[in-house]
């Protein structure tokens, strides 16, 4: 009885010591919140790992950025989880790749993440491609015969450094649009970025010379841009249209084209499988080459570091036969 009278006062007299220093602890919060709210940074989400790498070059600390996807992820097919919705209601700024890559997924993620900013027209939602020099425009009718195909352009374009640049200007733009006390700060990241990636896409153009004209298969249409800017030339793809898987004679012809053309190399993205890749690079003794779609973020990769994975892997493939080539003529 004792005892707990006894022990009962301790803890109020505990009780009233930890109140106090509670008190003191809001104060210094009540006057640390003006320089807090000015503090917190730019909720940027962009929806593939490419876009958030660049969103991170061009907001340095004044923004936190989040991927949608990984880069071992088919961007065309991600899964609209609800903690993706979470990150979009939260967002203050959406980077999307657009040209209907993200048709079957983000449309639902954004009506689930009720957040007016990032709705399509809204002043946070950034569709990439209005910044992107566009190929594989198709005029004309289309129907379901084309396959899985983008009529306002092929969506793979940041596999092209140029465009990468053009769509870091835009960033850049539209970051200063809704947080105009960093523009000096997001147009200096962006000088950096720009003359940083500048350098590299030099010393990639030079590497890759020696693979000019040479003839690759792909497995589907996403190396369009890379193959425009390094000067491969594209001969055949596994599938025999966008998002259609190989048919048995398909894959013959392909066979066919890749044997009457000298292929070295077949690319395709980690997440497509490759079984029927595996089987035509063994037919022709050429390479596969099985890249990520973008820059492995999670483990720290910029844009500019996937892309020099990338050229690394292809030199690697390729060059060597370039090098034979050359030695077998008089
Ligand atoms: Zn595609």
């Amino acid at each position: 009885m004792h005892r707990s009278i006894h022990s009962s006062r301790r803890c109020l007299l505990a009780r009233r010591a930890l109140l106090a220093r509670l008190r003191a602890f809001l104060f210094c919060l009540l006057g640390l919140m003006p320089a807090l709210a000015q503090a917190a940074p730019i909720k940027v989400v962009a929806t593939v790992p490419a876009l958030a790498s660049l969103a991170r070059d061009i907001g340095g600390d004044r923004v936190e950025v989040t991927s949608l996807s990984l880069a071992t992820q088919d961007p065309h097919f991600v899964d609209a989880r609800p903690s993706l919705a979470l990150a979009l209601n939260r967002a203050d700024l959406l980077l999307a790749v657009g040209l209907e890559l993200e048709l079957g997924w983000l449309p639902t993620l954004l009506t689930g993440a009720r957040n007016p900013r990032v709705q399509v027209g809204g002043p946070g939602y950034v569709d990439c491609s209005m910044a992107a020099m566009l190929r594989g425009v198709i005029t004309g009718p289309i129907d379901r015969a084309h396959g899985d195909v983008h009529a306002g352009g092929n969506p793979h374009y940041l596999f092209d450094p140029h465009n990468a640049l053009r769509v870091g200007k835009l960033i850049a733009e539209r970051l200063s649009a809704i947080d105009p006390e960093g523009s000096a700060i997001y147009a200096a990241n962006e000088r950096a970025f720009a003359e940083s990636l500048n350098r590299r896409v030099a010393d990639w153009q030079a590497r890759l010379k020696p693979l000019k004209g040479r003839p690759i298969i792909a497995y589907h249409s996403s190396w369009l841009y890379l193959a425009e800017w390094i000067g491969l030339r594209e001969v055949a793809f596994i599938e025999p249209r966008p998002g259609i898987a190989p048919t048995p004679s398909h894959v013959a012809r392909v066979i066919a084209t890749g044997r009457a053309e000298g292929v070295r190399a077949i690319l395709q993205e980690t997440f497509y499988a490759d079984s029927t890749s595996r089987l035509i690079a063994d037919k022709l003794g050429a390479k596969l080459l099985r890249l990520d779609g973008g820059p492995n973020t999670r483990r720290g990769e910029s844009y500019a570091d996937h892309m020099e994975r990338v050229v690394a892997a292809l030199i690697e493939a390729m060059a060597p036969a370039v090098q034979s080539s050359k030695e077998a003529r008089p």
